[in-house]
């Protein structure tokens, strides 16, 4: 049965699969080159809780800047970060410019998943993932989508995280020797377009007969998820502060402190409502101020009103004046992107 359900997935994936600028073709001998790792590790690292939608231009942009992690390893850390701007979880963008230093210091990726989960920034699926799509090697790779599927088609209905024991053990034993990279792509694929967390499309799939949860009729409860933990509630605010000079108009921005939320981005100064659980807080400007509205953006942890304050006054701090014209080159996270356009639309 086992060898039944990889066989009968590795023929879908062969028909079915995706193209994705970072992956080879079904079938295709992995190539020796050693771009090759960089692209699997880099598209690896940007899809981590990221749709490939939104991973896409952001792929074609670095490996079009950044064609090789030698040439990553090089860039500067402000550089990466400004690239990264919009694609969240900064943390990552850190960790990458880390990852590629060390990379390309030791000559390249290695190929085992235990030496590539010693690297920065990869957890246990993201070093399965390159050891078995990069290098070929038998690893068992568990995502979102893979624990779903592995759920349904073996009927397990323990709940998370109880459940992932499991759901490891079962997607081990189906998960071949051969075509390792394929296997664990096929699984992803299957995840996203057929045996989706709504309505899976039962009568498409290729693994429909083998499936204990459709023939239980339990299929779309599984994985059962524990409760979802409403997000709390956080407010803070920021502050437009801008000049007019010989060169146009420029805004003041800061640099974040490199450990925290959105670490080491260029952002508008703020009441430091990421440090505080309540968002209360003094200005770290003085000057007359303009309240000019309010955004709302939400992080995974929690829901946040961010209240966008004009101040005419003099900044104090470091920081850099940034020309207004140019404010979309400055990397801004989304967050800070939103509070600027509400800024600008009020001068509007
Ligand atoms: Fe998922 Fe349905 Fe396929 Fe089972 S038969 S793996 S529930 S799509």
């Amino acid at each position: 049965m086992t060898a039944s359900i990889s066989d009968a997935l590795l023929d879908w994936y062969d028909r079915s699969a995706r193209a994705l600028p970072w992956r080879l073709p079904p079938g295709e001998p992995l190539p020796n080159d050693p771009a090759w790792p960089y692209r699997v590790w880099l598209s690896e690292v940007m899809l981590q809780q990221t749709t490939v939608a939104a991973v896409k231009p952001y792929f074609e942009t670095f490996t079009r800047r950044w064609p090789t992690v030698e040439a990553l390893a090089a860039a500067g850390e402000d550089e990466v970060m400004a690239a990264w701007a919009g694609l969240g979880y900064y943390s990552r963008a850190r960790n990458l410019v880390k990852c590629a230093r060390e990379v390309a210091a030791r000559g390249g990726f290695p190929d085992t998943e235990e030496e590539l989960r010693a690297l920065p920034g990869l957890g246990a699926y993201t070093a399965a993932a390159i050891a078995a799509i990069a290098f070929g090697r038998r690893a068992v790779v568990v995502d979102a989508n893979v624990e779903r599927v592995a759920a349904r088609l073996f009927a397990i209905a323990e709940p998370l995280p109880g459940a992932r024991k499991a759901i490891r053990q079962r997607a081990e034993a189906i998960t071949p020797d051969a075509r390792a990279g394929d296997f664990a792509q096929a699984m992803m694929d299957l995840g996203s377009q057929v045996c989706t967390t709504k309505a899976p499309r039962c009568l498409l799939c290729p693994l429909s007969a083998q499936c204990e949860g459709r023939a239980q009729g339990i299929a779309e409860s599984l994985p059962v998820k524990p409760p979802k933990k409403a997000k709390p509630e956080r407010r803070g605010t920021a502050f437009w502060i801008e000049r007019v000079n010989g060169a146009g108009a420029e805004v003041w921005l800061v640099t974040r402190p490199g450990r925290g939320m959105l670490g080491g981005m260029r952002a508008l100064p703020d009441d430091g409502w990421s440090a505080r659980a309540d968002g209360s807080g003094e200005a770290p400007v003085t000057g007359v101020a303009e309240e000019l509205g309010a955004v709302r953006h939400t992080f995974t942890h929690a829901h946040l009103t961010l209240s966008v304050r004009r101040i005419e006054g003099e900044p104090g701090g470091e920081g850099e004046w940034w020309p207004v014209e140019r404010l979309d080159e400055a990397g801004l996270p989304t967050l800070y992107v939103k509070a600027a356009r509400l800024a600008l639309a009020r001068e509007d």
